[in-house]
C-alpha cells in the first residue's frame, strides 16, 4: 500500500487507491505488528489482537481504509503497512506492468470478489477471507453432493485463490507479512 499524495499523483497511488485489498480484509485476516507497535495502533484506533504472541496484530478490515489510507502520515502508522507491497504494485514500480493492465488486474480481481460475496453464507468472522476460507472448507469436508450455487462457490474461489496467489503473491491470506 501506498501514500496519499495530493495533485500528481504517482502510478502506484492511482492504482492502490483503486484497490484497496490489502488493507480490506480481501487479502488478510489481520495484520503483523511488533509488541511495541500494539498500544499505538490502538490509540490510531485499530482492533489489536495482543494474546498470542503468534497472532499479534490487528483485525481487518481496516477501519482506518477510507478510498486511501487516512493514517498514513502518524509517527505510529505500522511498519507492515508502509512496507507492504503486493506483486502488482512492484511490477508496476519495476516498469514490469502499465498502469492501465494493473488497473484491469485489480477491476478483474474485485469482479470476481462481487461474484463470490453473494454465495458466501453469514459468519461472525468479519474479514471477507475468512468467511471464504471457512465455506471453503466446510463444502470440501461435506460428505453429500454439492448443489450448482456451491459448485459454482468452489469454482469461482479456486479461480480467485490462483488470481491471489499469481497476481498479488499471496498464498497465506490469513497473515499479513511482508
Ligand atoms: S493489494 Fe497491492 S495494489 Fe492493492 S492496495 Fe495493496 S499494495 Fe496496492
Amino acid at each position: 500500500m501506498t501514500n496519499t499524495a495530493i495533485g500528481n499523483e504517482s502510478p502506484a497511488n492511482i492504482l492502490c487507491k483503486s484497490c484497496g485489498l490489502c488493507c480490506s480484509g480481501h487479502l488478510f485476516a489481520w495484520v503483523r505488528l511488533n509488541a511495541s507497535e500494539l498500544s499505538p495502533a490502538e490509540s490510531l484506533g485499530l482492533k489489536v489482537i495482543r494474546n498470542d504472541p503468534r497472532q499479534r496484530g490487528f483485525t481487518q478490515p481496516c477501519p482506518l481504509w477510507d478510498g486511501m489510507c487516512t493514517v498514513y502520515a502518524s509517527a505510529d502508522y505500522p511498519r507492515t503497512c508502509k512496507t507492504y507491497k503486493c506483486i502488482v504494485l512492484r511490477r508496476l514500480l519495476d516498469d514490469d506492468i502499465s498502469l492501465p493492465a494493473a488497473l484491469t488486474v485489480i477491476q478483474e480481481t474485485l469482479t470476481l470478489i462481487r461474484e463470490i460475496e453473494p454465495l458466501l453464507p453469514s459468519s461472525i468472522a468479519i474479514s471477507f477471507c475468512e468467511r471464504l476460507i471457512t465455506h471453503k472448507e466446510r463444502l470440501e469436508s461435506k460428505g453429500e453432493e454439492l448443489d450448482e450455487l456451491e459448485q459454482e462457490f468452489l469454482r469461482k474461489t479456486e479461480a480467485l485463490l490462483i488470481c491471489y496467489e499469481d497476481q498479488f503473491g499471496v498464498d497465506d491470506f490469513i497473515d499479513f507479512e511482508k
